[in-house]
């Protein structure tokens, strides 16, 4: 087996984490950051207290509050308006996945000309200003990821954009920063992470490395997503998914997703499904098309996350996965596209698009079964 790994320079996990910010830039060497985070963040006093520490340990800052879900170009086109007004030397994130998103498309293309679709897969971005990410959602894994999402506003297209350059030099991963997250946000952040986990280990591109830790974040998620749902201030829940997530987010950033991630992505650009829950809505039926192609290693899946006993044959484990995605999907509320409430006649006019968005993604050909646009 050969592996190339790439993490984060400095990866600080834990309770209260999020507020050694100061002491990391120090260790960093950095000094003027532009924070970056959207408004509901801000109105819960986060940001106040972030810049307060900033200034008080005498750093330059400024901040950039503008993130809206699923990040566009003109968003970040805003931000780095923000950003050319100081010298600032590196990009803060602080929010789920959409705050990281952005941060890192600001810090890349900081001193780019061209436009940001010029620069999505296949094509990628191996430099960028340094970023610092503190995920307030346990789901995306953004934190670790080489990876940034970015919807185009002239052509609605969610571009996935890769590269070393879009790898935060430090993450923060500070679960009390979880607990304020409501029922729907928990159940939809939480599935995303267990695509990412699931999708790495049936990648045609997975690794020992990565099986290893998408396997213990689908334990993790298994066991603790309901109680994270349903009791709100249950630190251990919160704590393993938070866990689960960075996992995730190691796991599917060193093996790739595959054909959920490569099919939620125009589902989100262009109906505005939160982006988990796009996930979740092709969870059960995408593995039940696709088990044929690694039957072996979803029966892993199945074990690790206990919906299949040791003892079963791998073919039963396979029913038996689908059938606990399926109930967990249930439990978690998770709609069809039109209980979501999109318009059957224009969810079948764009099939065609979607289709082409997805394969022109490249995820699904890490897929173990390799789809076609029918
Ligand atoms: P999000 O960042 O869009 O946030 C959703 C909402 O939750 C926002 O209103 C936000 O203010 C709120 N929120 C965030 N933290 C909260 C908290 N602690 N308490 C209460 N509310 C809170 O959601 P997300 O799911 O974290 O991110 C989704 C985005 O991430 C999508 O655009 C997706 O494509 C992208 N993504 C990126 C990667 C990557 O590797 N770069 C991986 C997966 C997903």
């Amino acid at each position: 087996m050969t592996a190339n790994i790439n993490l984060p320079r400095i990866l600080r996990i834990g309770a209260g984490v999020s507020r050694q910010l100061p002491e990391v830039l120090d260790e960093l060497g950095l000094k003027q950051p532009l924070l970056v985070t959207d408004a509901f963040i801000v109105s819960l006093g986060w940001l106040d207290d972030l810049e307060a520490q900033l200034s008080k340990q005498g750093f330059v800052h400024n901040r950039f509050t503008g993130v809206v879900p699923d990040p566009t170009t003109d968003a970040i086109t805003a931000g780095l308006a923000v950003l050319h007004l100081g010298e600032h030397d590196c990009v803060v994130a602080l929010g789920g996945g959409s705050s990281i998103d952005t941060a890192k498309a600001i810090a890349a293309m900081a001193h780019r000309d061209q436009p940001m679709r010029n620069y999505k897969v296949p094509n990628t971005i191996d430099d960028g200003l340094p970023v610092i990410a503190i995920p307030t959602t346990a789901g995306t894994g953004s934190e670790v990821t080489r990876a940034s999402v970015i919807t185009d506003t002239e052509t609605q297209e969610k571009m996935l954009c890769m590269g070393l350059g879009l790898m935060p030099i430090a993450a923060l991963v500070d679960f009390e920063l979880t607990l304020s997250m409501p029922w729907r946000l928990t159940a939809d952040t939480g599935l995303d992470t267990l695509c990412h986990a699931l999708e790495a280990y049936v990648s045609k591109k997975a690794n020992t490395f990565t099986d290893t830790i998408a396997l213990a974040a689908m334990t993790a998620i298994n066991t603790h997503i309901r109680t994270a749902c349903q009791l709100p201030d249950n630190r251990p829940a919160r704590e393993a998914m938070m866990l689960a997530a960075t996992q995730g987010g190691i796991a599917f950033s060193n093996a790739s997703v595959t054909l959920i991630h490569g099919m939620s992505r125009p589902i989100g650009a262009l109906f505005h499904v939160p982006h988990g829950l796009s996930n979740a809505m092709l969870l059960p039926e995408i593995t039940a098309w696709s088990i044929s192609g690694a039957p072996a290693r979803y029966a892993d899946c199945a074990r690790a996350m206990a919906m299949a006993d040791a003892n079963d044959s791998d073919a039963d484990a396979n029913q038996k996965l689908i059938a606990g995605l399926r109930l967990l999907c249930r439990d978690l509320n998770v709609p069809t596209p039109s209980e979501f409430g999109i318009d059957a006649q224009l969810w079948q006019q764009s099939l065609p698009l979607m289709a082409q968005q997805a394969l022109d993604s490249g995820s699904p050909n890490n897929n173990p079964r390799i789809p076609n646009a029918a």
